[in-house]
């Protein structure tokens, strides 16, 4: 099965985008949202965080997502911890769904698909790229957060230069007219590719 990764920095439209892939019937396997479900739900994957981080970090079997958030933010060593326990589990969680799909080929949607290592799980990427200015007008507009704090999470992800750099393909998404038909193009080609491999 081939598998294409989709990144893209806060408000950049990634989610848009992958949105538009599923609408094609495209798997799209959200990285963000499994991990979330994983840290509940997979037992070996508890039991590692729990060892690592203290057994109160799952209250009455529920993980206590702010306790936990708070002691890795701002905090490398800890959060890089989390990270090297969590991201295997995505990725073995990842491997197996994406066997089981009927699909010419699958997509995997992370925010930190290079920081990650993530780009290594596909044979594909693309980069989903805005304007800054755009990017933080979506995003306030979107979560009803002020700029200020969105610029701030701009400035600790990677920046589109390097993120385009290290991509095969980039889609710069600016005008919303011009969205479904760039994610056509490359489906057409993805399907193509996936066929020929
Ligand atoms: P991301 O997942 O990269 O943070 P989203 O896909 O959620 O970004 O897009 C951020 C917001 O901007 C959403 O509310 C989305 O509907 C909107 N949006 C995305 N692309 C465009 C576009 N080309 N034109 C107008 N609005 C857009």
């Amino acid at each position: 099965m081939m598998k294409v990764g989709i990144t893209g920095g806060i408000g950049s439209g990634k989610s848009t985008v992958c949105r538009l892939f599923r609408e094609r019937g495209i798997p799209v396997y959200d990285s963000d949202a499994e991990a979330k479900r994983l840290m509940q739900e997979d037992a070996a994957l508890r039991q590692r965080i729990a060892a690592r981080f203290g057994a109160e970090t799952y209250r009455d079997g529920r993980l206590d997502r702010a306790r936990l958030a708070e002691r890795v933010f701002g905090d490398a060593e800890e959060l890089s911890a989390l990270n090297a326990l969590v991201h295997p589990a995505v990725m073995a969680d990842f491997a197996r769904w994406s066997d089981s799909q009927q699909a010419p080929y699958v997509v995997l949607e992370s925010a930190i698909l290079f920081e990650a290592g993530l780009e290594h799980a596909v044979q594909r990427t693309v980069a989903v790229l805005a304007p800054e200015a755009l990017r933080i007008e979506r995003t306030c507009r979107r979560d009803g957060t002020d700029a200020e704090a969105v610029r701030r999470r701009i400035a600790a992800q990677m920046d589109d230069d390097t993120r385009s750099r290290r991509a095969d393909v980039s889609i710069v998404n600016i005008f919303e007219e011009d969205l479904a038909p760039a994610v056509a193009e490359l489906d057409r080609r993805f399907r193509y590719e996936a066929a020929h491999a």
